[in-house]
């Protein structure tokens, strides 16, 4: 059965110049993603796995080509509405966590529904329940400082999650963690993929987390290669 495609990219280009040179960060990419899928963008350093997932979520422009997400292209989108999507359909985990250091778990997951406008009342609720969704409902109170690493994703997972997107974009989540770590984080966000139908694109250039994904995609060059 083939599922609804979630995204669509057709003959994606993101070049960037330094000086008089050119580089071909992505060099003509065209795939889709189903809804439901996670799937894995493996590829060695600077094979373009950062910048297409950055296009993805509407962090940056491309060059030349398009992306559909669900049926509406993101070039359509001014800046206003490019900001919107942001918040509403896309939920970002970094390597690092980026999480605030003054703030409490509770806090940071609160952030973006404070930016979504979401009712003050509905919150804290919401929050509670996605740290306790990611393991951590004994945590609520702690700032980074005082969380391990694994955890410290655990964090940025339900930070991710906050206003329910559609789409989960992780740039290389297990990256500052040991493996054991990462191997936890990666069944966190397996489970979330089956149990709860997130679809979740992440970059990564180790091969055990495919392990875990249901489709991998492989960069080479800007390229993607079979
Ligand atoms: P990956 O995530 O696979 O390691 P990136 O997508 O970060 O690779 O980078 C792909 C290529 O594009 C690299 O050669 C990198 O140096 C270059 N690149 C990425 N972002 C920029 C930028 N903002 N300015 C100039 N070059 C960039
Ligand atoms: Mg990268």
């Amino acid at each position: 059965m083939e599922t609804k495609a979630l995204i669509r990219i057709e003959d994606l280009h993101r070049h960037f110049s330094i000086g008089d040179q050119t580089v071909r960060a992505l060099d003509g990419v065209s795939t889709s993603i189903g809804m439901g899928e996670f799937v894995a963008m493996m590829g060695p350093s600077g094979s373009g796995k950062s910048t297409l997932l950055y296009l993805l979520g509407g962090l940056d422009r491309p060059t030349a080509g398009t992306i559909w997400v669900d049926g509406e292209a993101l070039s359509a989108l001014n800046e206003n509405a490019l900001a919107v999507f942001r918040q509403r359909d896309v939920g970002f985990v970094f390597q690092s966590f980026h999480l605030i250091p003054t703030m409490t778990a509770l806090q940071n997951v609160m952030l973006p529904m404070v930016f979504a406008q979401v009712p003050p009342s509905r919150r804290r609720g919401r929050a509670r329940d996605l740290l306790a969704l990611v393991g951590l409902a004994e945590r609520l109170e702690h700032r980074p400082t005082e969380l391990s690493g694994g955890q410290q994703q655990r964090v940025a997972i339900a930070r991710a999650l906050a206003n329910n997107p559609r789409l989960i974009l992780a740039d290389e989540p297990t990256g500052n963690l040991d493996s054991r770590t990462g191997d936890e984080i990666m069944q966190l966000l397996a489970r979330l993929n089956r149990d709860e139908g997130r679809t979740i694109v992440i970059v990564s250039h180790d091969p055990s987390v495919t392990n875990y994904t249901t489709r991998a995609l492989h960069l080479r060059d800007g390229k993607l290669v079979a």
